[in-house]
């Protein structure tokens, strides 16, 4: 790089609370700009929580998210990896979403994200609830289904809510799997928990071969066993990554609509991110950041810091790092 147009604005050189708050002080980078073809990795909020079937409010996420990440330094503190060295990255905007009509958003988010695609840029999305990956997913996968790691309490595998209702934020990677958007023997589940309709989801999962591992098998194994098994199975072909804040215990991120408790803490919820390093990354998201309940602002400092292993994960040769 020539320049310092990709890297976050420092601390040193302007005060963290100052300045128009873009994700992780980035450039804000829209399709028109004449430096959209450079981007490698674009960060995109989606304000929409349209699936919601509890608690509201992440359509607030990705403001708040932007704010929170102004703390997010240049350097992983414990791998010494420099994300914004080894990738040009830009805050890509919001998707508009049309919060009275649940359809015509996912075709916005689709559509904006088939442009991100053709770009050859891979998305880091800020959310919005668990619908949102779904659209996603579609502009993601089309050259053939992906594999995913998904963090969450929640399976989001139901068939349907309310006597039919097929698009909610339960219900995501069921659509994914009859869509053909996920290959279902490359997908693992991480941190399940919590009391149950009934065993529907985990039925499907079952028949169709999706690996969930459930919060009690993941205190008892690690997070290194753990994620190591969930490598293995996404292998080294694409594969999308989608975190729900609800994976960790709502202790450490009680912001969010649909808390479990009994799940992992805020370092390990760091941990099993930056395990992340070496899979085939074609774009991640964490979801589910509801800032009216995050009345503290600690959820979404979580979330930032989520995002950031992330995109650390996503630096080639980040597996030699960690
Ligand atoms: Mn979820
Ligand atoms: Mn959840």
């Amino acid at each position: 790089m020539t320049d310092d147009f990709f890297h976050p604005v420092s601390g040193f050189d302007l005060p963290r609370y100052a300045g128009v708050p873009t994700f992780m002080r980035l450039a804000h980078v829209t399709p028109a700009h004449p430096r959209w073809a450079e981007v490698q990795v674009g960060l995109i909020g989606l304000p929409w929580d349209g699936g919601t079937t509890n608690r509201p409010g992440p359509r607030h996420g990705p403001r708040q998210l932007r704010d929170a990440s102004t703390m997010i330094r240049a350097q992983n503190g414990i791998t010494g990896v420099r994300p914004f060295e080894a990738l040009r990255c830009a805050d890509l905007g919001d998707v508009g979403p049309n919060p009275a009509d649940l359809a015509d958003t996912m075709r916005r988010i689709e559509v904006f994200y088939r442009d991100v695609r053709a770009a050859g840029i891979r998305p880091l999305t800020a959310g919005g609830d668990h619908l949102c990956s779904l659209p996603v997913l579609r502009a993601l996968a089309q050259d053939g289904p992906l594999g995913m790691i998904h963090f969450d309490s929640h399976t989001d595998l139901f068939h349907s809510y309310f006597g039919g209702t097929m698009y909610t934020h339960g219900t995501p990677f069921r659509r994914a799997v009859e869509e053909g958007l996920l290959d279902p023997a490359r997908v693992c589940q991480i941190g399940i928990r919590g009391t149950a309709y009934d065993s529907e989801d985990r039925d499907f999962a079952r028949a169709v071969g999706i690996r969930v591992i459930p919060i009690e098998e993941f205190h008892a194994r690690g997070p290194e066993d753990v994620m190591a098994e969930a490598r293995a199975i996404a292998g080294s072909a694409p594969t999308y990554v989608s975190y729900d804040i609800d994976f960790v215990d709502p202790a450490f991120a009680p912001g969010t609509g649909t808390p479990e408790v009994g799940g992992p803490t805020s370092w390990q919820a760091l941990w099993v991110a930056r395990l992340l390093a070496g899979v085939n990354i074609v774009g991640a998201d964490l979801v589910e950041v509801s800032p009216p309940f995050d009345t503290s602002g600690q959820t979404a400092f979580l979330g930032v810091s989520i995002l950031f292993e992330i995109l650390c994960a996503m630096v080639p040769g980040a597996a030699e790092s960690t």
